[in-house]
């Protein structure tokens, strides 16, 4: 049996494997194909290319951008009337991936840049409510840390990392868990991309439009995410990512039903971000013919 992951950070985002050193890994993993699909940023695509070249690993350039789901439906037990229903709420998180992406294409560019402004004004609060609380990181420790690390993208991982580095939490998970994960004491939330602008650029740039981990939507009823899926297809989402690291068996089995009933295609990775997560390049067992369904498609492609 021969193997994709189509969904892996490098140094480029928040994960601790540099794009050049990727392939490697992935041959070692006995994959066929991998796309790099770090938060935000292209940067890592061309190194990342030429390094799956030397390995004889079929390369797909990708991204993954935080999008903005829009607002949250009612909880779907109760009358719509019974809530008393925040407009501004919002469902959780909604991430596009952008397989077969041109690396240097003009609308992704504007992407990056909307999302780096974006970055730029929350990392530094995030580091202030930090202050405020008595956890005494500076940004400049931050920035110091990224660079070396020769990310084009500033994240919360490089922040837990900071604070970790700092004795200040024991683990990164605790950095999150108390202080910079959505319930932390120290959350601050970013600006993100309407999902339209997210899809049509990634289209732009030749790619196909992916639903990454679609249980961090907060969708726990099929019939609301299938509705959240509709919307998307709508603006041309493409597909859902059925398998991922945070999907039970039962749950990629649900997906992949949304996908057939939407007649939509499916794609399926680990998440791998390496040491900053537990999960293992791989580890996630999808078919190559995932990615052979999805090159595909992409040839034939009509965006
Ligand atoms: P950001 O892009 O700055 O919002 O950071 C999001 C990234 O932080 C995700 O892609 C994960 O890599 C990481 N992350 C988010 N929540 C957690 C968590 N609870 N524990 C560990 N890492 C997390
Ligand atoms: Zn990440
Ligand atoms: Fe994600
Ligand atoms: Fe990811």
């Amino acid at each position: 049996m021969r193997y994709c992951d189509l969904h892996t950070h490098s140094t480029a985002s928040d994960g601790t494997t540099p794009p050049a050193e990727l392939p490697a890994l992935a041959r070692r993993a006995g994959l066929s194909a991998v796309a790099l699909t770090d938060h935000d940023t292209t940067a890592g695509l061309v190194q990342c290319a030429h390094a799956c070249e030397e390995q004889g690993v079929q390369f797909v350039p990708g991204i993954e951008v935080s999008a903005d789901p829009g607002p949250a439906p009612p909880p779907p037990e109760t009358a719509e009337d019974d809530v008393a229903h925040d407009a501004e709420q919002r469902r959780g998180t909604l991430h596009i991936l952008g397989l077969f992406i041109r690396h240097d294409d003009s609308q992704i560019a504007q992407v990056e840049q909307r999302m780096r402004d974006a970055r730029d004004s929350r990392n530094p609060a995030i580091v202030d409510k930090l202050n405020e609380l008595g956890v005494d990181i500076s940004y400049d420790d931050v920035l110091d840390l990224a660079r070396r690390q020769g990310a084009a993208i500033i994240g919360r991982p490089h922040i837990a990392q900071v604070m970790l580095d700092r004795g200040h939490v024991a683990t990164l998970r605790e950095a999150f868990e108390r202080y910079i994960g959505q319930n932390g004491i120290a959350y601050v939330r970013r600006d993100r991309l309407p999902a339209r602008d997210a899809i049509s650029a990634i289209h732009h740039a030749g790619g196909l439009a992916i639903m990454a981990h679609p249980i961090q939507t907060g969708l726990s009823d099929p019939g609301q995410l299938e509705q959240l899926v509709v919307q998307l297809k709508d603006l041309g989402l493409n597909g859902i990512e059925t398998r991922h690291s945070d999907h039970s068996p039962h749950l990629a089995e649900q997906y992949e039903l949304i996908a057939s009933q939407l007649n939509m295609l499916t794609s399926g990775g680990s998440d791998f971000h390496g040491d900053r997560k537990d999960v293992m390049l791989g580890g996630q067992r999808v078919p190559l013919e995932v990615y052979e369904r999805l090159h595909n498609a992409w040839q034939k492609r009509d965006t």
